[in-house]
């Protein structure tokens, strides 16, 4: 494994600072030295880039669904050494890393044939009509092109899946932007793994030199270089509310503001209507208990919060969830600051007086380190209503349940939450006519709304929308996953009064990638 940065095709070592990765669950250092990179470093990498994305933008759909495949193809061949270091590196369990290998190469594979089928780019002609009364129209043909250079910021709790070669990086390749990863020293090894393999495959298909790059920080130097970098016109995010409005906070000052899609987490509300407790209380309550300690609970899409009215059927799935979360083993979280943070924020809300203990398991493993233990509490609607702090996110096996007096209090809970991911009811048919209000308000609130099913999972597809009203990300227009997440990358550029051979293929009149186009008022090929 090559510890170095790598900028274009060359390896560099900066001033020869380095850090070591941490195993989570043993508190230990694994091997390997990471170079930390200098800002000279930084302007070869984003000099580079610029010169690459003159070329790598006109390169044509062929070549780039060539190297997204080939990308997928060697991080295949290369998987279980990949999965062995993400599981030291996260103290994630082979099977959620086999799986987040899967969908990595699937998503490099969705996006070449998004290129392949080509209507992304969302082709529209209106041709000229000289004798248009009172003026003549001309002629003009729009589509979407590339921003230029991508910075992306690899998440934490998925070191595959959100990272090195994860659905930003893959989006962005497919759009025609180079990407420069600024690495998570949370999982280096991992990080430089696949990176090594962007690197050859590139290089491999001689793609022009900057068309990826990969840098190691244990700090904020290099990644706020890389986001004031005048070359960079992109940045990608997931992580922390903090870090996230950080890095808009940096893009906005910049003497030319750019873009940051940021993914900052979600407190994720689920409405439980009385019908569906009453029915199945019990089936409910191991449904909860499975999503929120799933991967202990570091999902941005994990169940945080819980709102029901005060029932009968509420206390036996109270009384079925106490039993489940008291039954679940402790877990390595992914970071020892993840844990610790986690560990703070259950603490403070145990102690306080308006909350109570529904759960709290006391299966640790005493072997490991940095063990995350689920807990679920409880408040009264008029407590949460008063309190701002418990809108806030909990990363981890935590959720907050909150018991509303009557529906009234229960839609004054929903009104009162910032913007989320995703918002669910779950519920009875026979009840949901009555509660007309309430699924009304949950696609103001989120981007995804969900009925009768856990948010965790997040399907990658063409209609998935894995985004949200702020503070949930920086942009609620726009997805993280799926096909239309390249849609970040991109902006619209008309061509008007131009000559067909001047045009882009995807503008020509002939249609010679024969795709889907709006042609004066009609969608055909
Ligand atoms: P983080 O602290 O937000 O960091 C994510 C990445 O952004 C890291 O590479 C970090 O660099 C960089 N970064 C953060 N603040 C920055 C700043 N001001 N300037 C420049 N770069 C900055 O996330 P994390 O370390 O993965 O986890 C911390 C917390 O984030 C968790 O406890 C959880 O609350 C939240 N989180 C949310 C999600 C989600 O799905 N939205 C996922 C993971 C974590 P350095 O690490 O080098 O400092």
């Amino acid at each position: 494994m090559d510890t170095r940065n790598i900028i274009g095709y060359r390896y560099a070592q900066g001033d020869n600072i380095t850090f070591k990765a941490v195993d989570p669950s043993s508190g230990t250092s694994l091997p390997g030295d990471f170079y930390i990179a200098t800002l000279a470093e930084v302007e070869e990498a984003m000099t580079l880039a610029w010169k690459a994305f003159n070329e790598y933008q006109h390169i044509g759909k062929d070549k780039k669904v060539a190297f997204l495949r080939a990308i997928a193809e060697e991080l295949k061949a290369n998987g279980q050494e990949i999965i062995e270091r993400a599981m030291s590196e996260s103290g994630l369990p082979s099977p959620r890393l086999q799986g987040e290998l899967g969908r990595t190469t699937n998503q490099l594979n969705m996006f070449a044939n998004l290129l392949e089928e080509g209507s992304w780019v969302e082709a529209i002609i209106d041709t000229a009509i000289p004798d248009r009364q009172p003026l003549p129209r001309v002629d003009i043909r729009k589509m979407m092109v590339p921003l230029g250079p991508a910075v992306v910021f690899g998440a934490s709790n998925f070191p595959l899946a959100f990272s090195v070669a994860g659905g930003d990086t893959a989006a962005a390749l497919a759009a025609g932007c180079p990407v420069i990863v600024k690495a998570h020293p949370a999982h280096p090894g991992t990080s430089a793994l696949v990176a090594n393999i962007i690197k050859k495959v590139a290089e491999a298909q001689g793609l022009p030199e900057g068309v990826f790059s990969l840098l190691y920080d244990y700090g904020y130097v290099i990644g706020e270089a890389l986001v004031k970098h005048p070359n960079t016109k992109i940045v990608t995010f997931t992580g922390s509310l903090k870090g996230g409005t950080a890095l808009m906070k940096m893009a906005r000052e910049r003497e030319e503001p750019i873009p940051v899609f940021a993914e900052m987490g979600s407190i994720n509300p689920i409405v439980l209507l009385p019908l569906a407790l009453e029915k199945r209380s019990e089936e409910l309550a191991k449904t909860y208990t499975d999503s929120i300690t799933m991967s202990v609970g570091q999902f941005c899409t994990n169940p945080g919060l819980l709102i029901a009215i005060k029932s009968e059927g509420l206390n036996r799935f109270k009384t079925a969830l106490a039993e489940g979360i008291s039954e679940i083993n402790s877990a390595t979280m992914l970071t020892p600051g993840i844990c610790a943070n986690y560990q703070r924020l259950v603490n403070e809300r145990i102690s306080s007086t308006e909350i109570s203990v529904i759960s709290q398991s006391d299966k640790l493993n005493a072997e490991k380190v940095n063990q995350g233990l689920a807990a679920v509490t409880e408040i009264s609607a008029a407590d949460f209503l008063a309190n701002e702090k418990y809108k806030e996110e909990v990363f981890g096996p935590y959720s907050l349940l909150v018991v509303a007096d009557d529906v009234n209090q229960l839609e004054q809970v929903l009104n009162s939450l910032h913007g989320q991911l995703t918002a669910t009811v779950m519920a009875d048919a026979e009840e949901l006519p009555n509660y007309k209000q309430i699924t009304n308000q949950l696609a103001i609130l989120a981007g995804r709304v969900i009925l009768n099913n856990p948010p965790t999972g997040v399907e990658v597809g063409n209609a998935m929308m894995h985004g949200g009203p702020f503070p949930a990300t920086s942009d609620s227009r726009f997805t993280s996953v799926g096909t239309s997440s390249i849609k970040r990358f991109v902006r619209p550029v008309c061509w008007q009064n131009w000559n067909e051979d001047l045009l882009p293929d995807e503008l020509k009149t002939n249609n010679p990638l024969k795709i889907w186009r709006l042609f004066n008022n009609e969608y055909k090929k």
